[in-house]
């Protein structure tokens, strides 16, 4: 491999491909803790909203209490109605009492039959949990009204107690009710403001995982990972989960997306790196074949330059007396100066070409003329050489607007071409024909023939063939098919080419009839 495109490699290697790959390890190494860090913004968003929720739970119990200690504390002897008015607009509320520090019900509304079920359970239950209560006083003095709660053993209500001071005497305020009234009627109103549309937020017994609030009736309620126990109903738990996406598919899919991107990224990069080397390698092949043009076009020259001079040394010493041989050598001069003057042709034509200045005057003309015109001119030329020539025209071949010396430049590059690239079959055939659309010349050798490989290169700039030095035995400048291509492109014509390695190549040209 070249110098030149070793060092290129090297460093597109090193400014584009190893910072690609580094990024891309990093990014996707770094996608695993992003995922956990949203997934723990996401947590945190959520627990947030479940803390609210029981914060609401907590305010609301707390007013109660507050509305419950005015009432006790009136000085009004009748606290009983207003006691039941207490419990008629307290939803989910169903009895208040008061009891004193030796656990003695000293009020309750409505009235609690102490024999009854409910008032055995209520008296154990103060019993038990004496030091708890006494707790409540500790904290009252220390002026904290803490709320306490219980759950009654057989029924599912609940008890919320607190420490009330009267008259320097400790009592305790006890509401009874309904967890699950109190979650469906005063909690869901909020829980739906805060739920809205993107959250589904539910209750749930922890005993039995059953649900028994959900904020959307129509919701599937998923796996909930996300839960919080009630603070004054430790029986139950609140769960929320977001509508659309669980937030395991949300962090999916962003990692997904961000992977994507990284692999757009980096395809665009590798695609960018392999247009910069392809194109610098394309580059210095260019010059390469420059290089190789010059030094062929200046063998190419000087060898009939060096023949010309020669022979004209020779008769200028007048030492020839034959007069065939002073002939003879009129013709090779006359030859090589043909030569000389077909490639400077040649360069001249494609220097046209590159520089857009090539200009072509078309005229009706009948391609059969041309082709035996050229035919005429190398006559001599393929005898010389021992070449067996057929021609074959179309005698009713119509006129075609085409600029005569250029097609005539371009079959004399395809003969000359067929005489180069002949080894020891010298077998040229020529002819002409045509369809409706097209007339065509073909031209077939019997040659070396042009791998599949090089067929796709012949016609491009200063190409040759290298193959096993093939073409390089036979003088050229590259340049002959490059034209031949630009005056076909020109005509609105085509080139098809065949060929077949070591049994011959058949140019067909094609020009439009219209
Ligand atoms: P050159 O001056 O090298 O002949 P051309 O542009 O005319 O340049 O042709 C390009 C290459 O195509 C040649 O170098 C040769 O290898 C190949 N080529 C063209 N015509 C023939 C043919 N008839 N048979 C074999 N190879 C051919």
């Amino acid at each position: 491999m070249n110098r030149t495109l070793k060092s290129t490699i090297l460093i597109l290697f090193v400014i584009i491909f190893l910072p690609t790959i580094i990024f891309s390890i990093y990014e996707i190494g770094s996608l695993r803790s992003n995922e956990q860090v949203i997934e723990t913004i996401y947590n945190n968003q959520l627990d947030a909203i479940l803390y609210s929720v029981n914060q609401y739970s907590e305010d609301v119990i707390s007013s109660w209490a507050n509305r419950l200690e005015l009432i006790l504390s009136s000085k009004k002897n009748n606290k009983t109605e207003a006691l039941l008015d207490f419990i008629y607009t307290t939803s989910s509320a169903s009895k208040v009492m008061q009891f004193n520090s030796d656990n003695q019900i000293v009020l309750s509304v409505p009235t609690l039959i102490s024999n009854s079920s409910f008032g055995k359970s209520m008296q154990e239950l103060l019993i038990e949990n004496d030091s708890v209560l006494k707790n409540l006083n500790t904290y009252l003095q220390g002026g904290y009204r803490k709320l306490e709660t219980f759950t009654l053993n057989d029924t599912t209500d609940q008890l919320v107690v607190f420490a009330f001071q009267q008259d320097n005497t400790f009592l305790y305020n006890a509401i009874v009710f309904n967890p699950v009234r109190f979650i469906n009627e005063v909690l869901d109103p909020k829980i739906q403001e805060i739920a809205q549309n993107e959250f589904a937020i539910s209750a749930f017994f922890e005993e039995s995982d059953s649900i028994i609030y959900s904020s959307d009736k129509q919701f599937q309620i998923r796996e909930v990972n996300q839960k919080k126990r009630f603070w004054l109903m430790p029986h139950y738990s609140l769960g929320i989960e977001l509508k659309n996406e669980t937030i395991n598919d949300l962090v999916k899919s962003r990692s997904e997306k961000d992977l994507i991107l990284i692999g757009i990224v980096d395809f665009g990069l590798i695609l960018g790196l392999w247009l910069i080397f392809r194109n610098v390698k394309k580059h210095l092949e260019l010059s390469q074949l420059k290089s190789d043009f010059v030094s062929n076009v200046s063998h190419e020259i000087r060898t009939p330059l060096a023949l010309i001079s020669m022979y004209i040394e020779t008769l200028e010493l007048g030492r020839i007396e034959s007069k065939e041989k002073v002939k003879e050598y009129y013709t090779i001069i006359f030859q090589e100066t043909q030569r000389l003057s077909g490639i400077v042709n040649k360069i001249l034509n494609f220097s046209q070409i590159e520089s857009g200045k090539k200009v072509y005057k078309f005229s009706l003309v009948n391609i059969n003329d041309i082709v035996l015109d050229v035919v005429k001119t190398f006559k001599h030329n393929l005898e010389v050489q021992g070449f067996k020539y057929k021609t074959n025209c179309s005698a009713k071949l119509p006129e075609i607007q085409v600029d005569a010396d250029a097609v005539t430049d371009v079959i004399i590059n395809i003969i000359d071409n067929a005489i180069k690239y002949s080894m020891d079959k010298k077998y040229i055939e020529i002819s002409t024909a045509f369809d409706k659309s097209w007339a065509y010349i073909i031209i077939s050798d019997k040659g070396i023939g042009i791998s599949e490989k090089e067929l796709k290169h012949i016609f491009d700039k200063f190409y040759r063939v290298t193959e096993k030095n093939l073409a390089l035995k036979a003088k050229g400048s590259g340049l002959g098919l490059t034209i031949v291509k630009h005056i076909m492109d020109s005509h609105g014509g085509k080139i098809e080419v065949k060929s077949k390695k070591g049994e011959g190549t058949i140019f067909k040209l094609l020009f439009p009839i219209q």
